[in-house]
C-alpha cells in the first residue's frame, strides 16, 4: 500500500492554475490569519485555502 505523504506546505508551493492549466503556477500569498491566498496573473483567478 502506497501512502502519499507529502507536506501541505510543500503542496502549496507548486500549485496550477485551475483555469489555465498544470503550466501556469499560482503566486502564493500567505495571510494573516494562516490561510494561503493564491493568484493566477495570467487569468487573475484567486483562490483561498
Ligand atoms: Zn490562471
Amino acid at each position: 500500500m502506497k501512502h502519499k505523504e507529502i507536506q501541505q506546505s510543500k503542496l502549496l508551493k507548486n500549485k496550477p492554475c485551475s483555469r489555465c492549466g498544470e503550466g501556469t503556477m499560482m503566486a502564493q500569498h500567505k495571510q494573516a490569519d494562516g490561510k494561503s491566498r493564491f493568484y493566477c496573473g495570467k487569468c487573475h483567478l484567486t483562490v483561498w485555502e
